[in-house]
């Protein structure tokens, strides 16, 4: 059972002030979520967990992230510039890029945000814009398949992301030259995970690598940054997994491990964005049109614009019809929206209750990677972002894009010169 944080009522009045479509963010849900995964990891020290703020660029969601002793994981340097603007400084803020360009790095290095190198050829690249900083972090990528028991979670043989070990070694020895002091070990090995064992497995691994790199590079190992990847229930019949699971299963890795190495104070960051937002944000929509042809569709002012998983990667995102709740579900519809791509559908075939012209639709888990992915393809304009807060009232976090947002970067005046 997936149950929507906002009623039928509820959501009229909110759609009184702003119209559908919107993303709507649950304030209480956040803060709750991210205490307890501060609980999850309390047994560590130095514990953070740096909100990726690519799944949910939002000021007013890392506002909110911030205060629950969040900090933040960018990746470009417009993301660098919002979390600056939200106030994030000096190692809050996790500067974690690939391919990365002069001016993001300038940027990271000027705000002290901590510098993951993606590859060691980096180091140089970075060396030409500014002094290489006292902390520092690689990416590791240990290749071939990652496999929790016999499943087989991701292939990070295949992923474009981090360095072999040998080029990690490289990587420390060439920074400890350059007078870096400390240092951080970075993976992420699987997207969307829903067992308990990856980060405790993807831990082991890590702490593995801080063990042999501490040993023969002589080096102090700061932090080991267990990345994203923690899933969330997109399905109704899903197991959620269990963050105090989670926790406790690093801590074992981090006991057996690097205790009797005497690393005892090395800090375990994060960097999650579904685990910390997914759940606690929902698109919501209204019907506006209903079509028979070969199959049944209804479609809404939404498309995959405002979220494009189900069209990128086929997702299930859970709908509810709001205050159908209790009807059976004995219809069968595409729920589409209006993009001239046939992939614009956020549910096929789904069995739901009869839906009628004007009826809202709630689109369950679209707080991570959801808005963020948006698009303007046909012309369609990216939907305001609202905040259900604690108190019951809501926020504007971000308004509706308008046509003139649109037409911003058009430059017409080389275009019709007489
Ligand atoms: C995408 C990303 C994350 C967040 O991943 P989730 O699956 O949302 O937890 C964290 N770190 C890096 C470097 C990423 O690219």
């Amino acid at each position: 059972m997936k149950t929507p944080f906002v009623s039928l009522e509820q959501a009229k009045k909110i759609i009184e002030q702003y119209p559908t479509p919107f993303h709507l963010y649950d304030e209480k849900g956040i803060r709750e979520n991210a205490r307890l995964v501060n609980r999850a990891f309390s047994w560590n020290k130095g514990f953070k967990e740096y909100f990726a703020v690519k799944a949910t660029p939002t000021p007013g969601i890392l506002q909110v992230l911030k205060e629950e002793g969040c900090g933040a994981d960018c990746s470009s340097y417009t993301e660098l510039k919002m979390a600056e603007a939200v106030g994030f400084a000096g190692e809050d803020i996790m500067f974690s890029s690939n391919m990365t360009p002069a001016e993001d790095f300038v940027l990271a290095s000027e705000l002290g945000s901590i510098i993951n190198f993606d590859d060691f050829t980096h180091i140089a690249f970075f060396e030409k814009l500014a002094e290489i900083p006292e902390t520092v972090c690689c990416r590791y990528n240990p290749g071939g398949v990652f496999q929790v028991a016999n499943e087989i979670m991701d292939n990070p043989g295949d992923a474009k992301y981090g360095m072999t070990k040998d080029q990690m070694k490289e990587a420390f020895r060439i920074l400890k030259q350059k007078g870096a002091k400390h240092f951080g070990i970075h993976s992420f090995l699987a997207s969307s995970t829903s067992s308990n064992t990856y980060y405790p497995m993807l831990a082991k691994i890590l702490f593995e690598l801080a063990v042999e790199l501490k040993k023969e590079l002589d080096i102090h190992i700061a932090f080991i940054n267990l990345s994203g990847g923690v899933g969330v229930p997109y399905g109704p019949d899903e197991t959620p997994c269990d963050i105090m699971t989670i926790g406790e299963g690093v801590r074992l890795a981090y006991e057996e491990i690097l205790e009797p190495e005497g690393m005892g104070d090395v800090a375990i960051f994060t960097e999650m964005g579904r685990y910390m937002l997914a759940p606690y944000g929902s698109l919501i929509a209204t019907a506006i049109h209903a079509k028979h042809i070969y199959k049944e569709y209804v479609g809404l002012d939404a498309c995959a614009a405002n979220l494009m998983r189900p069209a990128m990667y086929g997702a299930y995102h859970h709908l509810t019809i709001l205050g159908k709740e209790d009807k059976p579900c004995d219809h069968t519809y595409d729920v589409v929206g209006g993009l001239c791509e046939n992939n614009d559908k956020f549910a096929v075939d789904r069995m739901l209750p009869e839906i009628e012209i004007g009826d809202i639709v709630y689109i369950h888990d679209t707080g991570a990677h959801g808005h963020s992915m948006g698009y303007n393809y046909n012309g369609k304009l990216r939907s305001a972002e609202l905040l259900l807060k604690e108190n019951g009232e809501v926020a504007l976090m971000r308004r509706a894009e308008t046509p003139e947002d649109y037409f911003a970067t058009f430059d017409f005046t080389g275009l019709f010169k007489k």
